[in-house]
Order: C-alpha cells, then structure tokens, then sequence
C-alpha cells in the first residue's frame, strides 16, 4: 500500500493506526451488541419460565391465551385446555417436607411433558399457580384431547417419587373445555375449565370432567 500510494513512513504509519483504532472499536460494539441480546434473550427466558420446574409458567400462558383465544375465535379454529391440581398436595408437603414437595413438582412436570412431547409439541404446558398446571391444545376439540388428556392423568397418578427411602405417591383432578362461541375474553373459557377442575375436587379427587 505504501509502494502503491507512495505514502511517506509517517502517513503510512498514520493510517495503520487509525485502521488499527477503527477495528478495535468496530470488534468492540459488535461484542456489545453480542451481548445484549445474550442478555435480553435469557431476560426472556427467565421472565417465562419457572424456576423451579423450568416450564413455561403464568406470565407465558396469559400471553399464550390471549393470542390463541383471538386467532381461535377470529378464524373458527378449535382451541382446549385441560388443568389440573395435584391432590392434598399441602398433606404431601405436611407429612414429607417441602423439598420433597418440590421434587414432586418436578417429577410431574417431567413425566407430563414427556407425554406431550410423544404426542404433539403443539401442545403446551404451564406451570399457573403452586401444584396447578394449565395445557392448550391449539386446534383440538374436545374429543381430539381425550387420549393426550387420559394418558397425561394415567401417568401422573401413577407417579411414584422416592425420597428418603420413602415412596410418595400422588394423585391429580382434572378439568378440561374446549373454547365456545359464547366466550367473550379468555377468562369465560378458562372460568368453565376451572368449573370443571373444581367439579372433580368436590366430587371425590382423582377424576377428569370435561364438559
Ligand atoms: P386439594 O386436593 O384441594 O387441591 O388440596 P391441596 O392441599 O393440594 O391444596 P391447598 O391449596 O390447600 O394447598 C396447596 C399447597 O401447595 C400449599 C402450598 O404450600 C403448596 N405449594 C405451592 N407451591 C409450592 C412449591 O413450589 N413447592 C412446594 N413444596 N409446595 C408448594
Ligand atoms: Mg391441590
Ligand atoms: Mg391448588
């Protein structure tokens, strides 16, 4: 370059350092950049999910809902949703400690989501309250839900955990619905979900309505 441009040493010396500068700073806000979105990314991450069981929790399900109750409704596509609630789970915490309550909840979330992973990664799983779990079945009617619905409840309340050289079993009640016209705003679908959930508590535990 020098030869080509006939440049003295001192200018030639001269643009080297600036080219020099110019690329530090350039490989400088590039890695800043970088890192911001690394950062905002797991913000995301960590805003969305739970941190006990790693699944996507009640933050990430209001959004959820909201989008798939318009999409459903604004284009007459099927939407489900089955919840459930783990049975005297305060009896389980009471009698075995809260880190084996703890486990338990990781257990179940493991155990659920391996179950909708063999069916359909549509489906998705959230962790909403303590021991309650929400599942939207985007696309689902009601009868389309009932073997993912059955095999998840199957699995669960056959679910052993064993901690302390103790087995600990549980059991789960069950409400699920499908979206209807007669909705206005997600909270009327997720009302009746909840009816239902609340119907197979009062009605003797361990049992799925849907209706
Ligand atoms: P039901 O069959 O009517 O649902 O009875 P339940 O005992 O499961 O329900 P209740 O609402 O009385 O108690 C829920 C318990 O869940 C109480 C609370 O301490 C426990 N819980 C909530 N979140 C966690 C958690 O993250 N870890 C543990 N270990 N326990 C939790
Ligand atoms: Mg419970
Ligand atoms: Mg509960």
């Amino acid at each position: 370059m020098k030869i080509k441009f006939n440049l003295t040493w001192s200018t030639y010396l001269e643009e080297w350092s600036y080219f020099i500068i110019f690329d530090t700073l350039l490989y400088s806000y590039v890695g800043m950049i970088l890192r911001d979105s690394q950062l905002k990314l797991h913000l995301l991450e960590f805003a969305n999910h739970d941190a006990l069981t790693k699944t996507q929790n009640y933050a990430a399900y209001s959004s959820q809902i909201k989008y798939l109750f318009n999409d459903c409704a604004n284009n007459k596509l099927h939407l489900s949703m089955m919840m459930f609630d783990i049975d005297h789970f305060k009896s389980i915490n009471d009698t075995y400690g809260h880190l084996a309550g703890d486990q338990i909840l990781q257990h179940v979330v493991d155990v659920a989501q391996t179950v909708i992973d063999a069916n359909d990664p549509k489906v998705k799983l959230y962790r909403t309250g303590g021991e309650e779990f929400n599942i939207l079945f985007p696309g689902y009617d009601l009868a389309a839900t009932e073997s993912i619905v059955r095999e998840i409840f199957l699995a669960l309340n056959h679910l052993t955990v064993n901690i302390n050289d103790q087995t600990i079993r549980m059991s789960i009640s069950v409400g699920v619905s499908t979206i209807s016209s007669q909705d206005t705003n997600p909270i009327d679908f997720y009302k009746r979900v909840d009816t239902n959930l609340y119907y197979s508590k009062k009605n003797g535990r361990m049992q799925i309505t849907t209706a």
